[in-house]
């Protein structure tokens, strides 16, 4: 260890640097580490120069600490360390920039700016991925690392992710980022197989600080690709990026995918989206009509929103639909022609009813229909009856008094009673809550 009383700033810095460029990869030491310089170094402080604010949060928060290492390792003291913006002598910071690595073009963000959290509606079945999402976007590399948000189809996964860029981005401006689907990174990488492109491939990755995987549930059978995001995510997790997967399932249940990559996959926070309740696509719906500058009723929202239930796009395009019909025929918007814009787009079934719910429980508990309508007060029966009315409250949102006349009857306080029971077995009975979501599953899934 060189003593410090002879060892000039400048050569501390560079001294530093060497340290720091066995520690960290090269790319990301090109892109953050390189195109710094030594500002002052007065009273255990040292100054470090960088080329913009942006810099400055970044290396603060990703890599202080094995700066501050270097340091202890070069001079042999604890030190502390600013990032500041170059005064106006010397060489400017900026001028070794141009000497790192380009960002990433713009156009290969792929993102669509109309994916924000803004534009995103927050209810039950989504609050928690959308938490998890906010937090990591505005952390990114330091929260949940990496983020995996799965749910089924047209459920909003896409829009938090693009969200994700989008407000990163916002944060931090030269942020390299990529969004891409896993189906469209495993065409690149063939690509750049057939073309002997795959180192580029490889830097081009494995330099990001922000990597939106989408429908990673497309590595199923995959290998070749299932082994380059294997290497990938852990170079880019040693360089401290961030890296987010959407898929339509949790890792666990890819069938094909290799062990060590579920492992991986399932590493950081696991959240998953859950479809809407009625009231979120409703948001959803007036949200996108005033949007659209179209005059919908709540009315006619919950309409929509009651026939579409478990997929948002399908929500969407039925919005569009009716909207293309009322401005083609020029026909009121009534309930009639939300029926005809949604013609196509969801079962021609009768929406579920009550009826149908109480059939799919009966069915579920073995029990006859007639018994469960009826008065009949055995332990099986009352217990299929109690589910029967909470699911008729939750997912149809019937009022108690509706409720107790599918059986034959009965006063709200019974309902109501009921409903009360199921939702304390929900509480403390995990088989029993598994059971209701199974139930509700298969009831939503039929509608829609
Ligand atoms: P996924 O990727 O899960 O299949 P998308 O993210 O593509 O679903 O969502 C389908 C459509 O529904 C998109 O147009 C998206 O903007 C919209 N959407 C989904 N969830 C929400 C939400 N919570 N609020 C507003 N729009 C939503
Ligand atoms: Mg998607």
């Amino acid at each position: 260890m060189k003593n410090l009383l002879y060892m000039p700033g400048e050569e501390v810095w560079t001294n530093v640097l060497e340290a720091l460029k066995l520690r960290v990869n090269r790319q990301a030491f090109e892109t953050w580490l390189l195109p710094t310089r030594l500002e002052s170094f007065t009273d255990g402080v040292v100054k470090v120069a960088v080329p913009n604010p942006f810099f400055a949060d970044w290396l603060q928060h990703h890599y202080l600490s094995e700066i501050l290492f270097a340091l202890k390792e070069v001079t042999g003291r604890e030190l502390q360390v600013e990032f500041v913006l170059p005064e106006n002598r010397g060489k400017p910071a900026q001028a070794l920039v141009e000497t790192s690595p380009p960002p990433v073009a713009q156009t290969q963000f792929r993102l669509r700016s109309r994916y924000t959290f803004d534009s995103f509606i927050v209810g039950e079945g989504n609050r928690f991925a959308w938490a998890a999402a906010r937090s990591v976007a505005q952390n990114l590399g330091k929260t949940y690392n990496p983020l995996f948000i799965y749910g089924g189809v047209g459920l909003g996964k896409t829009h938090l992710l693009q969200a994700i860029g989008n407000f990163a981005l916002g944060l931090y401006p030269g942020l390299r980022l990529c969004y891409t689907a896993a189906e469209a990174l495993f065409l690149e990488l063939i690509q750049a197989i057939g073309k002997n492109t795959r180192l580029e491939f490889k830097d081009k990755y494995r330099g990001l600080d922000l990597l939106l995987l989408d429908d990673v549930h497309y590595l199923v059978g995959k290998e070749s690709l299932q082994e380059e995001i294997f290497f990938t995510f852990n170079a880019l997790q040693d360089a401290g990026s961030q890296v987010i997967f959407t898929s339509d399932r949790p890792p666990k249940d890819i069938p094909t995918l290799q062990e060590r990559l579920i492992s991986r996959l399932g590493s950081g926070l696991v959240v998953d989206i859950q479809p809407p309740d009625l009231e979120t696509r409703v948001a959803i719906l007036l949200q996108k009509a005033k949007l659209e500058g179209f005059n919908l009723t709540e009315e006619i929202a919950l309409h929509i929103a009651t026939r579409v239930r478990s997929n948002i796009r399908t929500l969407e395009a039925s919005l569009v639909r009716l909207i293309a019909i009322h401005s083609l025929t020029g026909k009121p918007v009534s309930r009639e022609l939300a029926e005809q814009a949604l013609k196509d787009l969801v079962h021609p079934e009768q929406p579920i009813d009550g009826n149908r719910v109480i059939a799919t429980v009966a069915e579920h508990f073995q029990v006859p229909v007639q018994e469960l309508k009826g008065q009949l007060r055995t332990k099986r029966v009352a217990l299929a009856r109690q589910v029967a009315m909470f699911l008729m409250r939750n997912i149809l949102s019937l009022s108690l008094k509706d409720i107790g006349y599918y059986f034959g009857g009965k006063d709200h306080t019974t309902v109501m009673h009921a409903i009360e029971k199921v939702s304390g077995l929900q509480d403390e009975d995990p088989g029993f809550a598994n059971t209701l979501e199974t139930l509700t599953r298969q009831l939503q899934q039929s509608n829609s």
